[in-house]
């Protein structure tokens, strides 16, 4: 419960309107000798301390969980998404909404739910 695919935090890292990265395993570029490591948003580079820059949310800390309310927020989707939180709300994993709700993992969780209903345009499942 509560866990989140790859696809999933993609979906979310758009949500967000930022880029999705995600590093593919170094491969040798026979052609120079040295080893390159990609990103599905286009770049390669050799220098391991790039790959630093690459890096996408966990969506497991408060910096995403803010990003992702502010986000709900901006965009007047607060009181849907509370309607699916509240509807999801298990009282036995604690008896009040908003320190449930304050979780920074099952809010990510709850958001990707929020967006798999289409509420945001798009109804894809
Ligand atoms: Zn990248």
């Amino acid at each position: 419960m509560y866990e989140l695919t790859e696809d999933d935090k993609k979906r979310l890292t758009e949500f967000l309107g930022e880029k999705w990265h995600l590093i593919s395993t170094d491969f040798d570029n026979a052609s120079d000798g040295w080893l390159w490591s990609e990103c599905v948003c286009g770049d390669r580079w050799c220098d391991n301390s790039i790959s630093k820059r690459h890096r996408t949310r966990t969506f497991t800390t408060w910096e995403d969980l803010g990003a992702l309310k502010e986000k709900l927020v901006g965009e007047e989707k607060w009181g849907d998404f509370m309607e699916l939180a509240y509807d999801r709300w298990d009282t036995r994993e604690d008896p009040c909404l908003y320190s449930w709700l304050l979780h920074p993992t099952r809010f990510a969780w709850l958001v990707k739910e929020f967006l798999k209903g289409g509420s945001d345009g798009s109804d894809k499942d």
